[in-house]
């Protein structure tokens, strides 16, 4: 198979989810595009494609790493405490300038919000 192809398919389920998925998350999206979407190709790609900055791995606590395309500009994520999805939120936010303490090079940062997300909210209601 070529790997064009599957890495088209990961950047198309990234781009269609609208937020960080996991490797699990990717594979079995990656699996309704094509189905014989092996595991350890599922793998490669992500280590090629986060080698050439194509996705960006973030990583939130207690969950497994995720991935997401480079995004224009800075957003914070949202981690729903029912469902533990991770979402980016589409408002703009600037992380505030702190000074580093001797001995550390900051070089980024990440604004997690949490909560409960839409879809929970909305069972919650029904249930
Ligand atoms: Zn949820």
């Amino acid at each position: 198979m070529q790997s064009t192809r599957q890495r088209a398919a990961i950047v198309d389920v990234l781009t269609e989810a609208e937020r960080p998925l996991t490797r699990d998350e990717i594979l079995s999206l990656g699996r309704v595009k094509i189905p014989k979407l092996g595991s350890a190709t599922v793998d490669r790609a992500i280590r090629e494609m986060r080698a050439n900055f194509e996705i960006i791995g973030v990583e939130f606590p207690g969950q497994a790493r995720r991935y997401e395309l480079p995004a224009a500009h800075e957003h914070p994520h949202f981690v729903c405490r029912v469902c533990d999805r991770v979402f980016d939120l589409p408002v703009k936010t600037q992380l505030p300038e702190i000074k580093a303490p001797r001995g550390f090079l900051i070089t980024g940062g990440e604004v997690i919000y949490s909560g409960t997300c839409p879809d929970c909210l909305k069972k919650r209601k029904q249930a």
